[in-house]
């Protein structure tokens, strides 16, 4: 089932109970309740923090669905949810180390080593569109203004509004990163090399995330995971910026699509586990 998201704090508890209720109705059975959400609990605080859906931020969402559902619930990143659902049983099953990327409307991640949802001590382990573009180029610098605060975070160049931007940048036309990549595939020049423009930037990101964390495996998702010249146009370039005499690391589009983040909401428990 599909909603708009409400923009008040009160209305999405409302939802989220609303789709609770229809969903279990259809299941028959009490059910264990996991939610894939915009930034994070706060370990510190429990708070939500990062949250583009601004209303959720501060607030004690946790302690307000636990609540409100009666029962335990758990919460995680979207991007992290995305991560464990391909590394359960989507593009990333049976692989040790797996990085899961959402570039859409933002550029998120996450990472399930061994299984397991790496969260960290900050609640921000896979974060990485807010760090700042590797091996920038003269022309990259200091890069477009985040809403973070920072300039030239991977997100500003990488997000489906990072690559309509930097095409209006360079060429004047105002296109969407879905009309830019229809036309490319179309033999429209401009467009094309547009697209390699961002190939070439998400190379070097993803480079960066290689020499940390080395995953075996890396799903893309979100809507910017559409693209199909992503998965022929990036692994040729890692190797000029992965410190390594070769690069294996699989880069593969998502098993379940648009449904992967609320696959691994439900994945926050395991299978043998009681609501
Ligand atoms: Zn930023």
């Amino acid at each position: 089932m599909r909603r708009p998201t409400p923009r008040s704090y009160d209305a999405t508890l409302d939802l989220l109970a609303d789709l609770v209720a229809l969903l279990e109705r259809d299941a028959g059975e009490r059910s264990t309740v996991g939610i894939g959400m915009p930034g994070t609990i706060s370990p510190a605080t429990g708070l939500v923090k990062n949250a583009n859906s601004t209303w959720l931020n501060g607030r004690t969402l946790l302690e307000d669905v636990t609540l409100r559902l009666g029962r335990r619930v758990r919460l995680a990143n979207d991007a992290n949810c995305f991560a464990l659902s391909e590394a359960t049983d989507g593009a990333g099953a049976g692989s040790p180390v797996v990085f899961g990327v959402i570039v859409g409307t933002g550029t998120g991640g996450g990472v399930v080593a061994h299984g397991r949802l790496l969260v960290g001590s900050n609640a921000v382990a896979g974060e990485w569109g807010h760090n700042p573009l590797p091996w920038p180029r003269d022309d990259e610098r200091p890069g477009p203004a985040c809403y973070c605060g920072k300039s030239g975070c991977i997100e500003t160049f990488l997000s489906g509004s990072g690559l309509a931007a930097d095409h209006r940048r360079v060429t004047d036309d105002t296109r969407t990163a879905e009309e830019i990549g229809s036309r490319a595939a179309a033999g429209d020049a401009p467009c094309s090399a547009s697209l390699a423009r961002h190939a070439d930037r998400m190379a070097r990101a993803l480079a960066s995330v290689i020499n940390l964390l080395d995953p075996d495996v890396i799903v893309l998702g979100g809507g910017l995971s559409k693209l199909a010249s992503l998965y022929y146009a990036i692994p040729p370039l890692l190797p000029s910026w992965v410190f390594s005499d070769r690069v294996d690391t699989r880069l593969v589009p998502p098993r379940w699509g648009d449904s992967s983040g609320v696959r691994g909401a439900a994945w926050l428990f395991g299978e043998d586990e009681t609501a």
